[in-house]
């Protein structure tokens, strides 16, 4: 049995870094609940990103044939690499999650799972390079800052619809898993977090023509909150609307430019995102 979190900051007198968004899920039975929402199974190999004190780590262990424990910071790793001595399973990786390549534990055969309470710093980073390796990935059970999944989780027309939103929903199916108050956590933070699951689709919402364009026409269309969508669009893609009408683009996709980004569906971002990229 694996020491309690507490016990082992206590036992390495770790001060956490708060940079590095180290608060730690000092709450076993949450723990628990996430690893199960995980759903793994004999066979899975998974990837925890930010493993900090490994009590995570060794509770999926047992459940899956490899699970690669990522961690940034080299006290942590040193940490892990003592606490986790006795698994075999468990592949400990020092480094930075943002140029981890999601490819590697399955040698690009199968698609792996993930999981991780994660630094919320970098909470859009993070989803972002996932969604770039949404060939090896299957599914993702992460903790971010419960804003962060009211608004992956908005339906269009809300205040929280925008980018992430989009962008995740093409992608992905999402779940709220449950809301994690701020006291499970050593220190505590000053915001309560929510543990979402995503299972990514075979295939994407829409059959989108380019990724690149579906992503920069999102971004473009939430660039100005306040403005309209053509005028958004005119902004920004200078060069592939210079000399066209943006209406009559928008026409062919039977989208009106007067509306605001945050009223379109994904599947409309996905058909107007098509109809940029066939332009020259
Ligand atoms: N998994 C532990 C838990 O549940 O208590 C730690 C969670 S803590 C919120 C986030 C962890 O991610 C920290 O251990 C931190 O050092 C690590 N981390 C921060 N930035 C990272 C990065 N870019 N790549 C990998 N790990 C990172």
């Amino acid at each position: 049995m694996m020491e309690t979190p507490l016990k082992i900051i206590k036992k390495y007198q770790i001060q956490p870094v708060k940079r590095l968004g180290q608060s730690f899920l000092v709450d076993n039975n949450i723990t628990s609940r996430i690893v199960d929402a995980l759903k793994s199974d004999k066979g899975d190999s998974v990837v925890e990103i930010g493993a900090g004190l490994g009590a995570m780590t060794a509770m999926i262990a047992p459940r899956v044939t490899k699970i690669v424990a990522l961690e940034i910071d080299p006290k942590l790793v040193a940490v892990l690499t003592k606490e986790l001595k006795d698994i075999p399973n468990v592949e400990i990786i020092h480094g930075d999650v943002l140029e981890y390549d999601f490819s590697a534990p399955a040698g690009g055969r199968a698609r792996i799972k993930v999981i991780g309470n994660i630094p919320y710093n970098v909470s859009s980073q993070i989803l972002f390079r996932l969604i770039e390796f949404r060939d090896h990935i299957s599914s993702a059970v992460l903790m971010f800052q419960k804003e962060v999944v009211d608004r992956i989780t908005a339906p269009s027309g809300t205040k929280e619809y925008g980018i992430l939103s989009v962008i995740v929903s093409m992608y992905a199916k999402t779940e709220r898993i449950m809301t994690v108050p701020a006291t499970c956590f050593y220190p505590k933070p000053k915001v309560d977090s929510a543990v979402l699951k995503m299972e990514i689709r075979e295939e994407p919402l829409y059959p989108l023509d380019n990724h690149d364009t579906f992503i920069k026409t999102v971004k473009t269309a939430f660039s100005k909150r306040r403005k309209t969508l053509a005028n958004n669009l005119k902004d920004m893609f200078t060069a592939r609307l210079k000399g066209m009408d943006v209406f009559a683009l928008l026409d062919e996709t039977g989208i009106d430019g007067r509306r605001r980004g945050e009223t379109l569906t994904v599947e409309e971002f996905g058909k107007l995102s098509n109809a940029i990229n066939r332009l020259r």
